[in-house]
């Protein structure tokens, strides 16, 4: 990854705002513009933040824990501290002109921004909120970001092909959802992207099911949401399906919500606003009078999030752009009844897009 880069345009992006430094403490967005790896054990306990000022150089702020792989992996100069955060900037500050520093107000805790907003009074400072600055990078893929996306999603795929073909209706959520994720970190993924989900029968009427110990059954609905980590780049997918012979009613659900992502996959072209996406979707289940049945947003950006911007859904305002990479997964529950719900990831492409996912598992029925 070209790294240097990133910081260069985010440095000529801070000029322009006319801001001196910018404190970057979200942890996707410290591995994009660097290559640090470890996540934050919640917002908490971070790892570190990058210090990147206007001009000059970057330096990558951590405590002792850290500060051998910080260096390896950044090649960034590494300033540790050992009382937090907050005195070792106050030299850095001292050390610098700095007039306006900006921190990513949407990561920090309330508690921490008090002390930088107490900071920059006594050092006569201005504090400044900031947000999406760096996630607005993040939002098109460059072809190395989305040929490590493709091997995730590729690599995902044969850890769902292999479990599914050893499904068995004896088997509980929780052993599926144990079975997957063994599997992948077998497969060579970092880890799983985000808690697998396996939900069968009327648990498959919640979205975000956790598995439990109830057994998969035969005979009714079962729903598996699951993705992996590999080389920082997450996957997303989701496949709905009966072991054994779906009766009809769910045959003609699943054909329905099959039609629906269809029909937002062909939509998929840069400057189709999203909002456009996610109806076209929203039409086809409405038209077979479910529309209440359907209660989320289409999609979602992936990357080095399993969730980040854009938003694919009936409230945003923003428009496709080549080189973004989204999740098209059109659900419909029934509390008592279950769920169908069926997700693939596509890249926008210059005159449409490339579904990355190959699997064809229970996909037409
Ligand atoms: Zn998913
Ligand atoms: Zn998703």
């Amino acid at each position: 990854m070209d790294y240097r880069h990133r910081l260069e345009k985010l440095q000529a992006r801070l000029r322009r705002k006319k801001i001196d430094a910018l404190l970057v403490s979200q942890p996707d967005n410290r591995r994009y513009l660097s290559g640090y790896t470890p996540a934050d054990h919640g917002i908490a306990e971070s790892t570190g933040h990058l210090f990147i000022p206007a001009r000059g150089t970057v330096r990558l702020l951590t405590d002792f824990r850290y500060q051998t792989i910080a260096g390896l992996e950044t090649g960034l100069p590494v300033s540790t501290y050992s009382k937090g955060l907050i005195p070792l900037l106050k030299e850095l500050v001292s050390e610098t002109s700095i007039q306006r520093l900006a921190f990513e107000s949407h990561y920090t805790l309330h508690s921490t921004s008090l002390k930088l907003v107490e900071l920059g009074e006594q050092k006569k400072i201005k504090i400044v909120p900031a947000s999406g600055l760096v996630e607005k990078m993040r939002l098109t893929k460059n072809e190395q970001e989305r040929d490590l996306i493709r091997q995730s999603v590729r690599l995902n795929e044969r850890v769902f092909q292999q479990v599914y073909r050893e499904l068995t209706p004896a088997m509980s959520e929780i052993e599926v959802a144990l079975a997957i994720e063994t599997a992948m970190r077998r497969a060579g993924a970092e880890k799983a992207s985000f808690e697998t989900i396996v939900a069968a029968g009327p648990n498959s009427a919640l979205p975000h099911a956790s598995p439990g110990t109830q057994l998969i059954g035969g005979n009714r609905p079962v729903t598996i949401d699951m993705g992996l980590v590999l080389a920082g780049y997450c996957s997303d997918m989701t496949r709905s399906f009966v072991l054994g012979r779906p009766d009809e009613e769910y045959r003609r659900r699943h054909r329905l919500v099959r039609k629906a992502q269809k029909a937002s996959i062909a939509a998929v072209r840069p400057d189709v606003s999203m909002k456009y996406v996610d109806h076209c979707a929203r039409k086809v289940i409405a038209g077979a009078g479910y529309a209440k049945a359907f209660g989320h947003a289409l999609g979602h950006g992936v990357g080095l999030a399993v969730h980040e911007a854009p938003r694919v859904s009936s409230r945003s305002r923003q428009k496709l752009k080549a080189g973004m990479v989204i999740t098209i997964e059109p659900g419909i529950y029934f509390p008592g009844w279950g769920g169908i719900r069926l997700e693939n990831m596509v890249i926008v492409t210059e005159d449409g897009c490339e579904v990355l996912n190959r699997d064809t598992t229970s996909l037409d029925l």
